[in-house]
Parts: C-alpha cells; sequence; structure tokens
C-alpha cells in the first residue's frame, strides 16, 4: 500500500487490518483457486458487461486515528441542548456496567441472531427476560424479543388486529388522536397499502363507528393526559373489535398494567430503559398480546424448550413463523429487529429490579408534580389535570417562551397549538426544575422548590387512583439478584461465555456478511454528542448529523451507482417495504396506480415476497433453472402476461444461489420493456462494493443492509440500518415524515419508521468503515471476499458438492454445499453437520436458505487464510467422520455427527457411546488450544412447539 507521509505519522493502514489474508497468503490462495490477481480473479467471474471503469469515487483511505479525528470533528458540530420534547424519547442514564460490559462488548455486539440456539443460550435469556418484563408491565400473557421502533409497532399491531380479528367484513382502524404522531404516520402509511380505513379522532367518538376491527389508544396521551380506557376498550371488545395500546414503559411502572383495563395488544418503545436517544434510534419496541392471538404474532418469540438430554434449554419459538418460510403468507416481514437494544432494556430492568425501577420512575413523577403545581401557582395554566411526566402548558406567546427556552441550552416541545410540552425524565434534576421555572415564569426566584415538594407528597393525585399499578411486577428471581455491580457484571459475562460471537471464531453464515465490526467504527456511537441528541430537536442542533449523513449518503450513492439515498428504514426488510412503496408511489404518480404485480424469483429470501404483500403488491413467482438462474423465457412471458399491471421484480445480485448470473442486464431490460422497475435487493453488495453496481446494472432502487455489507455488527439479532438508494425519477417519492421536514421529498408522503433518519446514531459506523477503507480498500474487500469464498469451495468441493456455480467451477462471494446425497446415502443431514461445527468451535453456516438440505458459507474479506484453514479442517474431519458412519463402523443413531454438540457435562457422566470422549468433544489440535462449549444439548424442536412456554424459567428448573 502506497502511503503519503502523513498516513506513516499517524499509525497503519486499516486496510490491512479489515482484510484478513496477508499479501502472501492471498497469493497463495490465488494459486488454489486458479488465478494470478485478484484483479484476474474477478474479471473470470464478473461478467463483462457489468464491470466498472473506474471504482467509486469515495476518497482515500484514511487511518482509524484520522478518520476518529475527523469524526469527532463533525460530532462537535451537533449541540447538546437539554431536550424535554418527548414523544416517545425520552433522556437516560445508560448503567455505565451495561455500557462497558453489554454496549461496548464484542462477546454481545458481534453475535448473530440466535437461529442455532446451541451456541446462543445466554442471549437467549436475556432475551427471556426482556420478553418477562414485558409481560409483567404490559400484564399480557404473550411477549416477542423486540421490533423495530414503536411506530413500526403500532402498525404491526393494527396488520395483527386485522388477521385476528373475527369481524371478516370490518375495514377500518381507529386511531386515538393523541397518539404520537409519527406513529399515525407510520400506521396511515402502512393502512394505505392494505386498503384499510384508518379513522383517527377522539375516544370518545370511537364506539360510533360501525366498521371497526380494531382500534388502538395510547395509555398517556401524546400531551401528557393519563387515561383510564377501560370502559371504551370492554364495550369495543364485546363487539369483536382487538383493543391495542401503546405505553410508555416507565409509565408502566406505576400504572396498572393496560391489560388491566381490557387492551389485548400492548407496545411501546423499550428506549428509556437505558437506551440513549441517539437521534431517533436504534432502539427495541416491546409488544405483547393475549395467548390466544399467538399465531398472528409479528417478530420472534422465546421460547422454552429442552434439549436432547431432556434439560431445560431457550430457542426461538416457532421458526416456522418466520418470514423466510412463510414468503407472503408471513405475519409480518420483520427479519433483523432489535436485540442487542432489548438486551439493554431488559439488563436494566434486571440491574434495577422493581424497588429502583419504581425509585426512578417516582422520582421522575415527583418532579413532575413539583414543576406542575409551580406553573399553576404562577397563573399558567395545563392542559389537562392528570399526567406522568409530560406537560401542556398553555403559553401567551409561545415564540417568546422558546427563545428564552434556547437561550438556557432548552428544548420543550414546540408543535402544539397555543401551547409547549415538557416531558421529564430520569436525568432531570431539581435545578433543571428550576430552569424551567425560568423559563416558563421568566423568574424562579420567588418558588420555593422544597415547599412544593412537601404540598405535592401532601396531596398529588395527578395519577388517578383508579390508575395506580396494583398488581406487583417483575417478581423473578432474576430482577431482585444482579443489584451490585459485581454480581451484574459476572451475570452479564456468564450468559455472554455460553454464546459464540466473532469474537471467538468465524461465523461463516451465507448472506448475512459477518464481517469484522472495527473497534474505531464502534467507537463513536457512544460520543455524547451522537447519543444524546433528540431526533425531533431543531435542525441546526444537529448539524453534525446533517454532514454525517449527507457524507454517509453521497458515499453510498456513489458505490451503488444511484442518484439519492433514503436513510429511514431502519433494516433491510424495511428498506425493501419502503423501496417498494416508491415505486407503488411513481407508478401512481404517472397514472399507473394499477401496477401492483411483482416478479420474484423462486429463490428470493423470504423478506422480498413478505414485503410485496406489505406494500400491497400480488406476488407472481419467475422460475429458475436447473443452474440456479433466473429463467429468462418464463420471465419474459410472465412480464408481458401481466404487461399492464406489472410493476415491479425483485432480484438479488449476486444471486441467493452464490452466483453472478450472466443475464442480469438482459433481466433489467426485459422488466423495463414492459413498464415495470427493478428493485435489486443489495444484501449481496459486498460481491458488488467497487466491482460494479446496481446502478451502472440498470436497477432503479436497493436497499443497502448497512449491518452486513457495511460493518454494522448485527448485535445478536439487530440493530440493523436498511437505507436505500434509488434512481434520479424515483427520489421524490421515498418516504417522508411528518414530524421533520426532509430535503427533497414530496412531505406527503408517509413514513416507515418512527424517526427521520432511521437509527442515526449507528450510522457513524459505516461511515467510519467506508472511510477507513477508501475507494481501494472497499473495492479490495469485494475482492478478497470473492477469493475466501472460492478459496473454500475449492478445497471443499471433493468432500461436498458445490451446488451452483458459473464459469469454471467459480463461486462469488458465498458457497452452497450440498448435503443431501450424503442424508439420502446415510441419513447425516445438514443439521447434524452444523451441530457437529459447534464441537469444532464453530458456529454453522446458512442452514437450508436457498435450498433446502444445503449448508451456505460465507467467509467475508475479514477471516485470515489460518481461520478459513481451521474451517476448512472442521469441514474434512467432519466429512471423514461422515465415512465412518457410511462404513457402519458407527451406527446411524449413535455417533459423533447426530449426538453433537457435546457438553461439559459429558466428560463425567457415563459414556456409552462407540466413539470415544475425546473425538467427541476435542476433535482437533486447535480445539485442544481455544475450546468453545456449548452449555445445552441439541434443542428438542417439537417439544418447544407443542408446550409453549415463553416466560422466565423458575429457578427451581435451573437448580
Ligand atoms: C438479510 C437479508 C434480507 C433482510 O435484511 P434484514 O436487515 O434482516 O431485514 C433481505 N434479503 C436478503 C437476500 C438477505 O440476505
Amino acid at each position: 500500500m502506497n502511503q503519503t507521509i502523513k498516513q506513516l505519522e499517524y499509525g497503519e493502514s486499516f486496510i490491512d487490518r479489515h482484510i484478513g489474508p496477508s499479501i502472501e497468503e492471498r497469493q497463495k490462495m490465488l494459486e488454489v483457486v486458479g488465478a494470478k490477481s485478484l484483479d484476474e480473479l474477478t474479471r473470470l467471474i464478473v461478467p463483462a458487461d457489468i464491470q466498472l471503469p473506474h471504482p467509486p469515487a469515495t476518497g482515500d483511505a484514511q487511518t482509524e486515528h484520522q478518520a476518529l479525528a475527523e469524526l469527532k470533528a463533525i460530532a462537535g458540530q451537533n449541540q447538546r441542548y437539554k431536550s424535554y420534547i418527548g414523544m416517545g424519547y425520552s433522556a437516560v442514564l445508560m448503567p455505565p456496567v451495561i455500557q462497558r460490559n453489554l454496549l461496548e462488548n464484542p462477546g454481545w455486539y458481534t453475535a448473530y441472531t440466535p437461529y442455532q440456539p446451541e451456541v446462543s443460550q445466554g442471549r437467549l435469556e436475556a432475551l427471556l427476560n426482556f420478553q418477562q418484563m414485558t409481560q409483567d408491565l404490559t400484564g399480557l400473557d404473550l411477549a416477542s424479543a423486540s421490533l423495530l421502533d414503536e411506530a413500526t409497532a403500532a402498525a404491526e399491531a393494527m396488520a395483527m388486529a386485522k388477521r385476528a380479528s373475527k369481524l371478516k367484513q370490518a375495514n377500518s382502524f381507529f386511531v386515538a388522536d393523541d397518539v404520537h404522531p409519527q406513529t399515525i404516520d407510520v400506521v396511515k402509511t402502512r393502512a394505505e397499502t392494505f386498503g384499510f380505513n384508518v379513522i383517527i379522532g377522539r375516544t370518545d367518538q370511537a364506539a360510533n363507528h360501525a366498521d371497526l376491527f380494531g382500534i388502538l389508544v395510547q395509555l398517556t396521551g401524546t400531551t401528557g393526559q393519563l387515561h383510564d380506557h377501560s370502559q371504551l376498550l370492554n364495550q369495543l371488545k364485546q363487539r369483536g373489535v382487538i383493543t391495542c395500546m401503546a405505553a410508555d414503559i416507565m409509565s408502566l411502572v406505576l400504572l396498572e398494567s393496560p391489560a388491566s383495563m381490557g387492551a389485548d395488544v400492548v407496545f411501546g418503545s423499550s428506549q428509556r430503559f437505558g437506551v440513549p436517544m441517539g437521534y431517533g434510534g436504534p432502539h427495541a419496541a416491546f409488544f405483547a398480546c393475549k395467548d390466544e392471538f399467538k399465531r398472528s404474532m409479528p417478530g420472534r418469540i422465546i421460547g422454552v424448550s429442552k434439549d436432547a438430554a431432556g434439560n431445560t434449554a431457550l430457542r426461538m419459538a416457532m421458526q416456522t413463523r418466520e418470514q423466510h418460510i412463510r414468503r407472503e403468507k408471513a405475519n409480518s416481514n420483520i427479519c433483523t429487529s432489535q436485540v442487542l437494544l432489548a438486551n439493554i432494556a431488559g439488563f436494566y430492568a434486571v440491574y434495577h429490579g422493581p424497588v429502583g425501577l419504581k425509585r426512578i420512575a417516582q422520582r421522575i413523577h415527583r418532579l413532575t408534580d413539583i414543576l406542575a403545581v409551580g406553573l399553576q401557582k404562577a397563573g399558567l395554566k395545563l392542559r389537562h389535570d392528570s399526567w406522568f411526566d409530560t406537560l401542556c402548558i398553555e403559553v401567551a406567546d409561545k415564540a417568546l417562551v422558546l427563545t428564552r427556552a434556547l437561550s438556557f441550552g432548552v428544548n420543550l416541545r414546540s408543535d402544539l397549538e397555543g401551547a409547549v410540552g415538557i416531558s421529564l425524565d430520569e436525568t432531570t434534576t431539581v435545578e433543571d426544575i428550576q430552569t424551567l421555572f425560568d423559563i416558563l415564569i421568566g423568574d424562579s426566584k420567588a418558588i420555593d422548590i422544597d415547599k412544593l415538594d412537601s404540598q405535592c407528597i401532601a396531596h398529588s393525585n395527578s395519577i388517578p387512583p383508579s390508575l395506580l399499578r396494583k398488581t406487583p411486577i417483575l417478581t423473578h428471581p432474576v430482577f431482585n439478584r444482579y443489584h451490585s455491580e459485581t454480581e451484574m457484571m459476572r451475570y452479564m459475562h456468564r450468559l455472554e461465555r455460553k454464546d459464540l460471537a466473532l469474537n471467538q471464531a468465524m461465523i461463516p453464515l451465507g448472506s448475512c456478511t459477518m464481517k469484522l465490526n472495527a473497534a474505531a467504527e464502534m467507537i463513536p456511537i457512544t460520543w455524547p454528542e451522537f447519543a444524546e441528541l433528540h431526533p425531533f430537536c431543531p435542525p441546526e442542533q444537529a448539524a453534525g448529523y446533517q454532514i454525517l449523513i449527507a457524507q454517509l449518503s453521497q458515499w453510498l450513492a456513489q458505490i451503488t451507482g444511484y442518484d439519492a439515498v433514503c436513510m429511514q428504514p431502519n433494516s433491510g426488510a424495511q428498506g425493501e417495504y419502503a423501496g417498494l412503496l416508491t415505486i407503488r408511489r411513481y407508478h401512481e404518480s404517472r397514472g399507473q396506480g394499477s401496477r401492483h404485480i411483482c416478479l420474484i424469483p423462486s429463490s428470493a429470501h423470504g423478506t422480498n415476497p413478505a414485503s410485496a404483500q406489505m406494500a400491497g403488491m400480488t406476488v407472481v413467482v419467475v422460475a429458475c433453472d436447473k443452474q440456479g438462474n433466473i429463467d429468462l423465457s418464463d420471465l419474459r412471458t410472465k412480464a408481458e402476461q401481466h404487461s399492464d399491471e406489472l410493476s415491479c421484480i425483485m432480484v438479488t445480485y449476486p444471486s441467493t444461489h452464490g452466483v453472478y448470473e450472466e443475464t442480469i442486464r438482459e433481466v433489467c431490460k426485459i422488466v423495463h420493456q414492459f413498464g415495470g422497475q427493478v428493485y435489486l435487493d443489495g444484501a449481496n453488495m459486498n460481491a458488488q462494493v467497487g466491482i460494479t453496481t446496481p446502478g451502472y446494472i440498470g436497477a432503479d432502487v436497493s436497499h443497502l443492509n448497512l449491518h452486513k455489507t457495511f460493518s454494522i455488527p448485527h448485535g445478536g439479532g439487530g440493530p440493523g440500518m436498511g437505507p436505500i438508494g434509488v434512481k434520479k425519477h424515483l427520489a421524490p417519492f421515498v418516504p417522508g415524515h411528518s414530524v421533520v421536514h426532509l430535503e427533497g421529498v414530496t412531505t406527503s408522503l408517509g413514513a416507515v419508521s418512527a424517526a427521520p433518519f432511521g437509527s442515526a446514531s449507528i450510522l457513524p459506523i459505516s461511515w467510519m468503515y467506508i472511510h477507513m477503507m477508501g475507494a481501494e480498500g472497499l473495492k479490495m474487500a469485494s475482492q478478497v471476499a470473492i477469493l475466501n469464498a472460492n478459496y473454500i469451495a475449492r478445497r471443499l468441493k471433493d468432500a461436498y458438492p458445490i451446488l451452483y456455480s458459473g464459469q469454471d467451477g467459480l463461486v462469488a462471494h458465498e458457497c452452497i454445499l450440498d448435503i443431501r446425497p450424503l442424508k439420502e446415502e446415510c441419513g447425516i443431514t445438514e443439521m447434524d453437520i452444523a451441530k457437529r461445527l459447534i464441537d469444532y468451535g464453530f458456529h454453522a453456516p446458512t442452514m437450508s436458505f436457498p435450498v433446502a438440505g444445503t449448508l451456505m458459507v460465507e467467509p467475508t474479506e475479514s477471516e485470515s487464510k489460518a481461520e478459513l484453514d481451521r474451517f476448512i479442517e472442521a469441514m474434512l474431519a467432519i466429512r471423514h467422520e461422515i465415512r465412518r458412519v457410511q462404513a457402519g463402523e458407527w451406527p446411524l443413531d449413535d455417533n459423533p455427527l447426530v449426538n453433537a454438540p457435546h457438553i461439559q457435562g459429558e466428560l463425567v457422566h457415563q459414556w456409552e457411546h462407540p466413539y470415544s470422549r475425546d473425538l467427541a468433544v476435542f476433535p482437533s489440535q486447535a480445539v485442544f488450544q481455544n475450546k468453545y462449549w456449548p452449555t445445552v444439548k441439541r434443542l428438542d424442536d417439537v417439544y418447544g412447539d407443542r408446550n409453549l412456554f415463553c416466560s422466565c424459567v423458575p429457578m427451581a428448573e435451573y437448580e
């Protein structure tokens, strides 16, 4: 690498830190693959007509310290005002023990979604805690393990209400007019494509509407009023209307559970349980419902089951509910959600416990009481006579009050007619209350806060007695044991040790791109300049974010060959939904609103058809040929057959089969010819960056998974970011936002996320990645990702057939190992191999996607040759073990494969297997040096689904 003298001063090139194999190793691997150089390998694999003449202009590579210094200066342009804006976002005190040991700990943030439960028991337990906390606070029987944000949870609740309601003719959903505005916005967007009628009005009018299948109310209104909705909800329930309630999580500590008021579905944001606002996200939404709705619930549920030895073990329940299996019949398109953030919120509850949480909530409420009484004494009028933490204060001269607030470094809620809003939080101090008096009254000298306080204690009825919580919360031992930092640190570490994350071994998951999440990329996300901003703060206070978002958008536009980028979607699947909505609106703008057919190849990821269905489209499947490529003649036939109604095609490139289809330009041409748009699923961008672009290929819109290609960690199943890139003609139609004006967007068009820029606070990760790699490094990353995949394919192909490949048997950045012939011959399955890999210290590759009975391996560019070799040797050793089964040396039902994984207990228990303990747990020298111990044996899926149990396990079960 040629470095300028300046770079040498600062330190080493980051490119060499990100890319696993050294130059010498790459040369050796190229020899195995049969190419002289990375460029030659690229030429052999990537169709000539899509190779870019020049790599995208994303600038020169920066060292870690250079990029950090530059980003720090950008962050410094954000202004840290104290925000009392509320609207579902609160300032927090993240417990440092959680920040250091979880948020900043790769053992937690680099883990993958817990599809392989045997290597995920730690985060499954943490998620079960989150579910238990949700159940306790909402009073409902069943909770999921997080959704993307409060507003999308509301849209999911509406869709679920429609599925669950027995009023099949009813088509209207009533939304109370004091639900948060961004929630209403997202609900309206979703309702439009489903063809639901949304009625927004006062709750006392709700029962007058005859056509309702569901209703949404908010427990504490957006301007702070507390509602006892019992009467209304029970009245509507008798009619069969499904009742949904949004609730503030902190208020639930003091308020009676929504279930006791008659809510069937309860959801909200868990942000204020320890997760910084981060200019809008990421935060986990909680979601709970009655047990009878369990089959129609969106998102993932963690359940308790048993392992092969009959011991208690956790897993994702009802995995077949997942969109990748149910496709357009899925309950929701949600895939990546917010696991890391749900875990933070769950641990916040564990750390504080019921007593600590009550103290926090009561303190917030007491300060609100003091503020309310003081303001009333000074002659100001409050709009409501009940509140938890939010006041709506009528002011004669709003502009004056807001200006005075700014002069004190304070943001108040400003979008209310003739009033300002103030929401307090756990960071609010007595001095802050004094400042608020100064702002609202003009002078606080006459106010004696202690006196106000004693008056409030004596007779506060700002929470009506009927609403006060009487039922206990968080009685499970887990919420009552770990309140000292030592205990808490050890509890989190104990869970972390049960799991396998990137800090232990490579995670070769096809389609998931588990690459390095570098420390320098992660450091900025906890800088207060990024973490503390409220998403609806005045835009001039977020100048740093604007620079960050503009630069990142520009780079991503270059990298994708598109003209504009929309940062709102907060997962890949949300990006698909946003992109399809954009296409829909584009057609409508041209008077072609009847175009509703979405062509999807049979090999597509399940989110594609699930999103198409959500966007109100009809899925028509296009066949693939024997090589796994799109069948062009079938495509042409279907595009022509539906030409008047053709909306778009959704294709993944390189295909989900791990091949650069030669005909991709032709695919785009055919669809365009019949008036359709091309949606290119960008999950596989790690095989395109710097080499080609979706725009260059001829697509119109794509989402990017920043949590795959652009180094945001998976967090054990989220967060993610799924921005969409679009060509110029689509740019005016991307999602807008009802609270924050977005430049260049037709604002009447609805939002897809609660926050205007989705999960803005993790964008620094991708900014750092792109900036440190530079144009040259990004291209090399793609090339080495391809080299690594081909190296593995070459070395494994005699042991396991490679299912699809292009010319010369070469693959793209991932390869599919076909296990079906082995299964046919001796009964060993892809599952057995996946579980046996755990004994060898590896996370399994992607199982049975996109083809049942296969394993899809994606090593990424970050894995060194040594690690690839360790994986290859494990796979070859396993193949040798299979041979011994084939030879009859071990019975089919008692061999190291079907019994895998093996746990520590087996070292001391009776041993009655025809193979040795040694082979079971230390199958290779590498394992001997760095053993990963799973804590449970193989999960019993059938038992778990038959006996669905999704709450914390009674402690007796552990002991
Ligand atoms: C990961 C993936 C998605 C979905 O992305 P999420 O961020 O998990 O919602 C869509 N398509 C493909 C091909 C993927 O691999």
